[in-house]
């Protein structure tokens, strides 16, 4: 924006660095801008800002979830999930002295693709976030911890609220400003995709992007078309080839995420068909299994310990390395499929 105040270029890094790294909530605040500039541009009707954090619900496991103003009254919904107890040693001497967080982002209010288990579906979508939205959920995120960027370990999951693959573009200019002024690398970034197939095509061919999660969910079409309407549109098949088209960096891994829904998709034969799906992939990646966090409304049922644990351990047998992921901030609805912007 600065182009057109006759300024040099040095001066619109000020100014992004002012924004992205500054934390800067006005304009007066870039005082690395002379006040004369920053007169004209306010006089001309420009602002800074930063989205307001308006509610924090904090939960017995320090995840924190935050509703994040927008600028036409709707909450986007960020959640900080502190890595936990490494960092404190248990003999009474201060935790660690750097943060080990992840930030769980969302990419639209709502989500049109109405996967059967997940809360967020039921709001339908309401809008597509811009990069701006994106990106700000986590400056103001950052802010409120006051990360620094270089000392402390920040990931990022495109994993709350929405489709990221379904708002391409915005999605997309997010991660180029949080990698270019932010400062956080994209190999700290994993995006999940309910399986939107020319999004992972054109994922496939970006010079710069986060690593991929794939939400399969199911081990064979007929289940996963019950439970994700989308794989009617594109199929487990069509979706494996995508995926097999995404070039892979160096010790990079693809994932796929499976929800366990208690006698849906939890069975030993499901945990075989999914081997052999995997298996034709041919490429590393790994299987992260959640347990199914249930939601009002939402006639599903919790898979049993024992059934999850033996669920992993044949996947293990059918040469898959499988994770079971701990669920965050449950308590305060925080953990994954339950955004909805709930007060409590
Ligand atoms: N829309 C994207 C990213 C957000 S959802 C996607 O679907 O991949 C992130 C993960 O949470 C997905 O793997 C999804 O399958 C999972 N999920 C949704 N609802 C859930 C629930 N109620 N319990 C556990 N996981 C859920
Ligand atoms: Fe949307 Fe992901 Fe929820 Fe499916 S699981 S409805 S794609 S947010």
């Amino acid at each position: 924006m600065l182009q057109r105040f006759s300024v040099p270029a040095y001066r619109s890094r000020q100014l992004s660095e002012a924004l992205y790294r500054g934390w800067a909530e006005s304009l007066d605040e870039v005082t690395t801008l002379p006040k004369e500039l920053r007169e004209r541009l306010a006089e001309a009707g420009y602002a800074v800002g930063l989205p307001r954090i308006v509610e924090t619900f904090t939960s017995v496991d320090g995840t924190e979830r935050y509703l994040i103003a927008a600028a036409d009254g709707q909450t986007v919904e960020t959640v900080w999930m502190p890595e936990g107890d490494e960092g404190e040693n248990g003999d009474g001497s201060e935790a660690a002295a750097y943060f080990d967080a992840t930030i769980c982002v969302s990419s639209q209010i709502g989500c049109a693709v109405n996967c059967q288990f997940c809360l967020t579906a039921k709001l339908g979508i309401i809008r597509d976030l811009t990069a701006g939205e994106i990106a700000g959920q986590v400056v103001a995120v950052l802010k409120r911890h006051m990360v620094q960027i270089g000392r402390d370990r920040i990931n990022l999951v495109f994993m709350g609220m929405g489709e990221p693959f379904l708002n391409y573009d915005a999605f997309m200019d997010a991660v180029r400003l949080l990698v270019e002024e932010v400062g956080i690398p994209e190999s700290r970034m994993t995006v999940s995709t309910s399986g939107i197939v020319p999004g992972i095509e054109r994922f496939a061919a970006e010079p710069v992007r986060p690593k991929l999660a794939i939400s399969l969910n199911a081990s064979n079409n007929q289940v996963r078309e019950q439970i994700m309407p989308i794989n009617r549109k594109w199929d487990i098949e069509r979706l494996l080839r995508a995926v097999q088209q995404v070039p892979l960096r160096a010790r990079e891994k693809l994932t796929f995420e499976y929800v366990l829904l208690g006698g849906v998709n939890d069975q030993i034969q499901h945990a075989d068909e999914v081997g052999a799906l995997l298996r034709r992939v041919n490429r590393p990646l790994k299987v992260n299994l959640i347990v199914w966090n249930p939601g009002p409304g939402i006639r599903y049922d919790m898979p049993q310990p024992h059934q999850v644990i033996e669920f992993q351990n044949r996947l293990k047998l059918n040469g898959v390395p499988a994770y079971i992921r701990r669920p965050r901030g449950r308590d305060i609805y925080a953990a994954c499929g339950q955004l909805k912007r709930t007060g409590g």
